[in-house]
């Protein structure tokens, strides 16, 4: 049966409710108090001392669908189904209630039950940690999963740990979207890279604390925690191609059709620049919305570098003018429903992306055109290393964030001198630290962006460590 995201997001929160769980909203992107993320991966990653037993919960069972970004997936969006840099995350947890039996039962029952999702369990295949023998004995003599059907994965898989705390063996819920999605391999199975088996849905049975520097403690109450993407969950039931073709995503790619006179599944190239900003722009609404400001450094960092390179796919569509804060309309009006403050905030959400892109619009054209000849020059001589010093004049004289200079050079077949050009960056902030001294106080004047003073961010510069923005 058909079901939009909306319904999808609205029945599972209802699900775990009639199952003793506490709703609660969406934390903000912004970590509070937790200097080892810079921006919320994961629905667990913001409730951390709930699970270490630091704070206590509201109550022992919480269900929220919480706001995730993950940079590290900013290579697979547009090229793979099923990531996004922006997606949200439906999760259940229990802080030292319930653990891996119910945990189970009830990601069955809501995905088969035909009274919730009713998914074909033909389709669904379980995995679990390699030597988890208490979950295999509950999927396999419990649920009734033949052995065959479930798989066996290693650390890599199937231990979750993101950062430093809570962490332990997980079982995940992959779905076969069928042979046609798929990388043809004759070992393409559960597991594989491919499109095919899609994982949806992953119960962390959290049951350790890492110290951030691999020491493994057992945790004083077990718990649990778990993740499904909505858009995924909405992909398989939409029975749709991809994250980008469910219901409210698509809304926002036509937009973007529309404006750059383009069609979706005409041409692989133009489809992935259309996933590429419709992702972004999806990433970057929320973050903003959450108090990101674009910036060289950590999270302004990664938001600058989102806008710029959706900025850059809507040059290769043929869009030559700003058009993202066109585009974020549609974001908002998809959103707003659930997610309020985008409305609320939407003047603000405007002003800031209509800021960097207006930024970015006055020297993008050079800078292209500038990099064609910079690779010109290069490849003539024969080689595909472009010297440090021009990709810091890119970066310097022409706003393209390293990444970007990478990824376009990436397509040539080329690459560039990354220490050189970091080098590069650390006598520029040198120098530049060592102006702010001879000011002194005036220094700071410069970074008045002339932003709405209303909105209230918080300055954590200094918790975070400038290893994170280029890590990310
Ligand atoms: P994958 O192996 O497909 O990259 P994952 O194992 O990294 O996923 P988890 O960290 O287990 O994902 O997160 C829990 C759930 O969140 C996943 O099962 C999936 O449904 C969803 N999810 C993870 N990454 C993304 C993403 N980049 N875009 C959309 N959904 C995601
Ligand atoms: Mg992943
Ligand atoms: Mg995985
Ligand atoms: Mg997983």
């Amino acid at each position: 049966q058909y079901r939009g995201l909306n319904e999808l997001r609205e029945m599972y929160l209802s699900f775990f409710e009639s199952k003793g769980h506490l709703r609660l909203p969406s934390f903000s992107l912004i970590p509070q108090n937790d200097a080892s993320l810079l921006l919320i991966n994961s629905g667990m990653a913001p409730m951390k001392p709930y699970f270490t037993g630091e704070q206590e919960p509201p109550r022992h069972r919480v269900t929220t669908c919480q706001k995730c970004i993950r940079t590290g997936d900013i290579e697979n969006v547009g090229k793979t189904a099923r990531h996004g840099t922006y997606f949200e995350m439906l999760g259940n947890f229990s802080f030292g209630d319930y653990f891996k039996r119910e945990a189970i039962h009830w990601s069955w029952e809501f995905l088969t039950s035909p009274e919730w999702v009713g998914i074909d369990p033909d389709r669904l295949y379980p995995s679990i940690y390699v030597d988890d023998d208490e979950a295999f004995e509950i999927w396999n003599k419990e649920i009734g999963i033949p052995a065959e059907r479930i798989f066996r994965f290693g650390k890599a898989d199937n231990f979750w740990e993101h950062g430093s705390g809570p962490c332990g063996p997980c079982s995940e819920i992959y779905y076969d979207r069928g042979e046609e999605y798929g990388c043809h391999k004759p070992d393409c199975t559960v597991g594989c890279d491919c499109d095919r088996y899609m994982e949806v849905w992953n119960n962390v049975f959290s049951q350790f604390n890492n110290d951030g520097h691999g020491n493994y403690t057992e945790l004083k109450q077990k718990n649990i925690d778990t993740g499904m993407g909505l858009e995924r969950l909405a992909c398989v039931v939409q029975g749709v191609g991809s994250l980008f073709e469910v219901d409210t995503v698509r809304n926002i790619m036509k937009h973007i059709e529309r404006i750059a006179g383009v069609e979706y599944h005409k041409d692989e190239k133009i489809d992935i620049s259309l996933r590429v900003i419709t992702d972004h722009i999806r990433s970057t609404a929320m973050m903003v919305c959450d108090g990101v400001i674009p910036s060289n450094e950590g999270r302004g960092y990664v938001l600058r570098r989102l806008l710029r390179r959706a900025a850059r796919h809507g040059k290769l569509l043929g869009i030559n003018r700003p058009f993202l804060s066109e585009v974020l309309d549609t974001v908002i009006a998809e959103n707003e429903g659930h997610y309020p403050e985008l409305a609320q905030k939407s003047d603000y959400i405007h002003k800031v992306i209509e800021m960097e892109e207006a930024r970015f619009d006055a020297t993008i054209d050079s800078g292209l055109s500038i990099l064609g000849d910079m690779v010109a020059a290069v490849k003539a001589e024969g080689k595909t290393e472009l010297p440090a010093s021009d990709a810091f004049k890119l970066y310097d004289t022409y706003g393209f964030p390293i990444d970007l200079t990478l990824e376009i050079l990436e397509e040539q077949g080329m690459t560039t001198d990354r220490a050189g050009f970091d080098a590069l960056m650390n006598e520029q902030r040198e120098r530049a630290r060592e102006d702010r001294k001879k000011m002194g106080d005036l220094g700071w004047a410069s970074e008045n962006l002339g932003l709405d003073k209303s909105i209230k961010t918080r300055f954590d510069g200094y918790t975070i460590m400038d290893e994170q923005a280029t890590v990310l």
